[in-house]
C-alpha cells in the first residue's frame, strides 16, 4: 500500500479524491461479489485484480514505461489493440463506470450527456484514474456525437489521437475505415517509435484472438442450465480484459473456463436449474458500474450472456490468422463491430436474436445510459425484433449513481415474476 501511495503521488494523482473514490470500493466490492454463493475457485485471480485494483498492474505500467515501453489509453472496442501491440504498444481501456469527477467534467460539458463521458473527461480533470495518468497517448472515436466533440476538449489535457469512423458500412465506408487504420498505425508507431511488421502485427493477432478465444470458451459454458457462473463474475472478467496483460489474462480465463466445463459435465451451477435466464442488451457497463447485474442476480434471475461492448461485442469476432494481408483483416475485423453508431445496424439486431436463442434467454434487460442517443433511439428496432420472437423485454435508463436502485430492482423483479408465470418451471 505504502508503494501504491509513493506510484499515485508520483503520478501526480489527487489523493483526496483518489482515497475517497477507493475508500467506496470495499464495501462495494463485498456487497456485490463476495456475498455471492458457490463461487467458482478460479475467481480468485480476479478477485486479486479487484481488490488492488490502481495497484499492481498501475505498476506493471510504470515498469514497462520505465523500460521504454508506451502506454496508450482507448476508450472504445473499434480501436484496433493488436496494432498497438505490433508496435511494442501497452494497450489499456479507459472507459470509466462511476460518477468521480463529474461535477469536475460539468464544468466544461452539458449536463445532459451520457455519464460514460462525463466520468471519462472527469477522470482526467481530478487526476483520479492511475491509469490514465501512465499513458503517452489516448485514442478517441468519432462514434457518437457527444464523444466526438469531448474529444477536442480531452486534447487540450493530454495527447489526444481520434479514429474517424464511419457512419455506414458501404463500399465507401470500407475505404475511409481502410484508410483511417493506416493512419492509426503510424500515430500509434510515432508515439512508441517502433514500426510494428507484417510479422509483429500476426504475433498481435494470435495474442489477442487467444485473448478473445479465451473469453468465447468461458462465455459458451453459461449456456448451460444451471449456469456455472454468475453474470456479475463474468462482467468482471470482461471488464478486466481490457486492462489486463494480454497472455495472463487468457490463461487465467481458460483456467476457469477449465473449472465451469467441469460444473457444467458435473450439472453444477450457481443458481438453480429453472432460474429465469436473462440477457443484458446495450450500452457498456465499465468498472466499477455492476448495478444491473447485481440487482439482476438478487431478484431472483440469472444473467447468461451480455449484448454489449463489456460482453460479446469484445470477444465474438476474431481477426483472420490465416489472411495475407494483416492490416486488412484488421480492418475487416473491427468493422463488423454492431455498435448502434452505424446506421443501418441490422447486424445487431440479428446478433440480440441469435444470442437470445443460443442462451436460451427467457427476457432481455435493455440497458441505456442517460441521454445516449444511439442505444436509446435503437431499442425501437431491436424491441420489434424481440417482440416477433416472442423475448419479452424492459428498458431501463439510468446513469452511474444509486438513487435508481430500488426503483430498478422493483421493475425488475416484476419483470421476473411475469417471466417466471409464461416460462413453466423444469
Ligand atoms: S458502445 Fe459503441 S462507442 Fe461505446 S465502446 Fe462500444 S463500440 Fe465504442
Ligand atoms: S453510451 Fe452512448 S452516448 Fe455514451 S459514449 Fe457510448 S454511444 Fe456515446
Amino acid at each position: 500500500m505504502a508503494d501504491n501511495r509513493q506510484m499515485w503521488e508520483k503520478l501526480g494523482i489527487d489523493m483526496e479524491a483518489h482515497d475517497a473514490l477507493l475508500g467506496a470500493i470495499p464495501a462495494l466490492v463485498e456487497e456485490t461479489f463476495m456475498r455471492q454463493e458457490n463461487r467458482p475457485a478460479k475467481m480468485d485471480f480476479f478477485d486479486f485484480v479487484l481488490g488492488d485494483i490502481h495497484g499492481i498492474r498501475v505498476h506493471e505500467l510504470q515498469e514497462i514505461k520505465a523500460n521504454g515501453g508506451k502506454v496508450i489509453g482507448t476508450f472504445c472496442v473499434y480501436v484496433p489493440e493488436e496494432i498497438i501491440l505490433a508496435a511494442g504498444g501497452t494497450c489499456i481501456g479507459l472507459c470509466s463506470g462511476v460518477d468521480i469527477g463529474t461535477a469536475e467534467a460539468e464544468k466544461v460539458l452539458p449536463r445532459n450527456i451520457c455519464p460514460m463521458i462525463k466520468a471519462s473527461l472527469g477522470f482526467k480533470m481530478t487526476k483520479t484514474c492511475p491509469y490514465f495518468e501512465s499513458t503517452d497517448l489516448v485514442v478517441g472515436e468519432t462514434t457518437c456525437d457527444g464523444k466526438q466533440k469531448a474529444w477536442e476538449i480531452l486534447g487540450e489535457m493530454t495527447p489526444t489521437y481520434v479514429m474517424e469512423l464511419p457512419a455506414m458500412k458501404r463500399d465507401s465506408s470500407r475505404r475511409l475505415w481502410d484508410s483511417e487504420v493506416a493512419a492509426f498505425k503510424n500515430a500509434v508507431e510515432q508515439t512508441t517509435g517502433k514500426k510494428g511488421t507484417d510479422d509483429d502485427l500476426k504475433k498481435a493477432i494470435a495474442k489477442v484472438n487467444g485473448k478473445r478465444r479465451a473469453l468465447q470458451r468461458l462465455s459458451a459454458t453459461r449456456q448451460a442450465d444451471p449456469v456455472p457462473i454468475s453474470g456479475t463474475d463474468a462482467l468482471l472478467i470482461e471488464q478486466i480484459a481490457f486492462y489486463d496483460d494480454v497472455e495472463r489474462f487468457a490463461a487465467k480465463t481458460n483456467e476457469l473456463a477449465e473449472e465451469l466445463e467441469a460444473r457444467v459435465a458435473a450439472g453444477e451451477g450457481v443458481f438453480p436449474k429453472g432460474t429465469p435466464r436473462l440477457m443484458i442488451s446495450g450500452t457498456p457497463m465499465a468498472v466499477p458500474n455492476w448495478k444491473i447485474p447485481h440487482i439482476i442476480e438478487t431478484s431472483g434471475g440469472a444473467l447468461v450472456v451480455e449484448e454489449s461492448c463489456t460482453g460479446q461485442r469484445y470477444f465474438r469476432e476474431l481477426v483472420e490468422e490465416s489472411a495475407s494481408d494483416a492490416m486488412d483483416a484488421i480492418a475487416d475485423r473491427y468493422l463488423k463491430t454492431d455498435c448502434a453508431c452505424f446506421s443501418p445496424n441490422d447486424e445487431r439486431i440479428e446478433n440480440v436474436i441469435k444470442l437470445a436463442k443460443e442462451y436460451n434467454v427467457d427476457g432481455v434487460v435493455y440497458t441505456s445510459l442517460m441521454f445516449c442517443g444511439p442505444y436509446s433511439v435503437e431499442y425501437n428496432k431491436v424491441k420489434k425484433a424481440l417482440d416477433a420472437a416472442g423475448i419479452p423485454v424492459i428498458k431501463i435508463d439510468t446513469d452511474y449513481g444509486m438513487e435508481d436502485v430500488g426503483q430498478i430492482k422493483t421493475r425488475i423483479e416484476a419483470f421476473i415474476e411475469q417471466i417466471k408465470e409464461t416460462v413453466p418451471a423444469s
